[in-house]
């Protein structure tokens, strides 16, 4: 179950963490157990695009190998040709890498090795280990038993070795339906560990596989083929989540019972659960299939296309997943410390700019009226080498709507009748008058006056005034449309379970999770703002240039607000333990 202790708090993992599957290979060295070799791997299943708990397990991996002089191989665990496809391995490939880890000439696949796998099978035959069971699976399961119930034999576990052998031979050749007949292990029935009853090693499956084509129509099982394809690449530590564990039994017992030296060992940690959102492949797949978001790379997904299109940065992604450590057990990882690893690594290097969300036109009555100045402003004031640029300023600008109160409630310092404001990077204004619409009550337009000896870096812009706005001017500023983001779920609780098959979830759907600004009008300093680039809008958040800005518009993906909800936690839990 999970251990919803940690929530909010992924610091207090990580320190046990690094060590404990770390401590195994210290350990491993010392003994001189492979060798001294070090190899893992990282072995998706392409039937999906891979998600933030992927790339958990990619930074665990290649990190370890990396840290211990090692290797790790990227593997398509390609064993199930009934929902794989070549789209996910591309989009696999593309993604691990971008992630910024390499497996030289290591890609692997499970499916080149499915002649040996079934060379093994034969042996495991021979040795009385394996045989042909002919129930069908309805009755298999209930032949199985249950935790509190033993399971009862197969009538067919008992024939001989050589039928054993002609059945498999025939169930390769095609000669039987789907489901008809299935390569059992033969190993104990009344195993408390349900893993060992038996387990189905190889099940007839009539589908044209993406790599393999009509070679096959029997594939082996996950549990089969997960420890023989370790072995075959020379495994050394087969790092797996923590649902692994009933199945190390198994695991090991295939690798015992057909070779007998340099066993890879599986090591289970906890896998990523993050709240507001899902990472079961399946239920993405449901999400994009349905249509509730635009396809994989939805910057509302938790997947790696997702995130990397919402503007997320690999470096962000690594340093995220080396913060929330691995553990033994499962916890709940709070998304907002996502937000925050994301915000903190584009507060150091994005670049500053002023856009207008939701524009209202502001008048300075006194300003010349053809006149243009180019202002100056800081490109990023956490980067000293940033510089500066010059910013088109005049007599007609926009700034947003929520900085102008005809009725300024207390606390509030930005534009309001008589008000005073700084206008960033300019001048000191002054509110005179507003136009309202008479029928709907919304103000139209916001008159002022500018005190010329205000100009910032001037002298006489020391003085101070409380509020600061940021604003666009209307001749020079560029239309864009941004898409501003939500949590995918509406409360925190988690979709952790993979295997819970019912699309409950759904009713969790936040329909706010996407609202897009079309009017948005940005500083014409953005004029071609290559796709993937980074801006904090002032007073807003960060934004990224979305692919789509490709046909002719300037589209922008929110990244996060400049709201860190994450260090209000973190405060709060400080200022609690106090
Ligand atoms: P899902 O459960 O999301 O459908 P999966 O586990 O079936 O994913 P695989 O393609 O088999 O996906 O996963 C490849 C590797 O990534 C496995 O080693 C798996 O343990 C690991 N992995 C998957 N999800 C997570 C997660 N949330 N946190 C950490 N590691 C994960
Ligand atoms: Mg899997």
């Amino acid at each position: 179950m999970e251990n919803k202790e940690n929530q909010g708090n992924p610091g207090c993992e990580n320190k046990e963490s690094i060590n404990f599957i770390q401590s195994i290979i210290d350990k491993d060295k010392e003994n001189n157990k492979y060798g001294g070799r070090v190899h893992l791997r990282f072995p998706p299943e392409p039937n999906g695009y891979l998600h933030i708990g992927h790339a958990k397990s990619i930074c665990l991996n290649f990190g370890l190998a990396e840290k211990n002089g090692g290797l790790c191989n990227l593997r398509f665990d390609d064993t199930n040709p009934s929902k794989e496809d070549i789209e996910f391995i591309e989009s696999i490939v593309r993604d691990v890498r971008w992630l910024g880890f390499d497996w030289e000439d290591r890609l692997y696949y499970a499916s080149d090795y499915f002649e040996r796998m079934y060379q093994d099978a034969l042996t495991l035959v021979r040795k009385g280990k394996a045989y042909v069971c002919d129930l069908n699976p309805d009755e298999i399961r209930e032949y199985r038993g249950t935790f509190t119930k033993p399971g009862i034999e197969s009538p067919y576990r008992n024939r001989s070795v050589d039928e054993s052998l002609s059945l498999f031979q025939r169930m390769r050749d095609g000669d039987f339906e789907d489901g008809s007949r299935v390569l059992r292990a033969k190993i104990d029935m009344s195993s408390p560990n349900l893993n060992m009853r038996d387990p189905v090693l190889y099940r007839i499956l009539k589908k044209t596989h993406h790599r393999t084509k009509d070679q096959w129509c029997i594939y082996p099982m996950y549990d089969y083929a997960h420890p023989l394809e370790d072995y075959y690449e020379g495994i050394t530590h087969s790092v797996c989540t923590l649902e692994f564990e009933d199945h190390r039994p198994l695991y090991d017992w295939i690798l015992t019972n057909l070779y007998s030296s340099g066993l890879p060992q599986q090591i289970e940690f906890a896998r990523l659960n993050l709240t507001n959102t899902v990472m079961s492949k399946r239920k993405l797949r449901f999400l994009v299939e349905e249509g509730y978001v635009n396809g994989w790379d939805d910057p509302r997904l938790p997947t790696i296309s997702g995130l990397r299109r919402r503007g997320y940065t690999a470096r962000a992604i690594r340093n995220f997943c080396d913060r929330i450590g691995v553990a033994k057990t499962n916890s709940i990882v709070d998304i907002r410390f996502l937000e925050h690893c994301i915000s903190e690594d584009l507060n150091q290097s994005a670049q500053r700019i002023m856009a207008v969300l939701n524009p209202l036109k502001l008048i300075i009555d006194n300003y010349p009226e053809n006149l243009t100045e180019e202002l100056e402003g800081e490109n990023n004031p956490e980067d000293s080498n940033a510089g500066t640029r010059k910013i088109p300023f005049s007599r007609v600008l926009y700034i947003e709507k929520e900085d102008f109160q005809e009725v300024p409630p207390n606390k509030y310092f930005r534009l309001a009748p008589e008000r005073e404001v700084r206008l960033k990077n300019a001048y000191i204004i002054q509110c005179k008058e507003f136009v309202k619409d008479e029928n709907t009550g919304e103000i139209k337009e916001v008159h002022c006056t500018y005190d010329p000896e205000t100009k910032s870096g001037q002298p006489g812009a020391k003085r101070k005034v409380k509020g600061t706005l940021h604003w666009v001017s209307a001749s020079h500023a560029l239309t864009a449309e941004v898409r501003l983001y939500n949590h995918l779920l509406l409360d925190d609780t988690v979709e952790q379970q993979a295997e819970e098959e019912n699309n409950d979830f759904i009713g969790k759907f936040n329909t706010k999770s996407l609202e897009i600004l079309k009017g948005c009008l940005v500083e014409s300093t953005l004029k071609n703002a290559p796709v993937g680039n980074h801006y904090q809008f002032i007073r807003k958040g960060y934004f990224c240039v979305d692919p789509d800005s490709n046909k002719g518009r300037l589209i922008f993906n929110q990244i996060v607000s400049l709201r860190d909800s994450w260090e209000k936690i973190e405060k709060l839990n400080q200022d609690n333990s106090r």
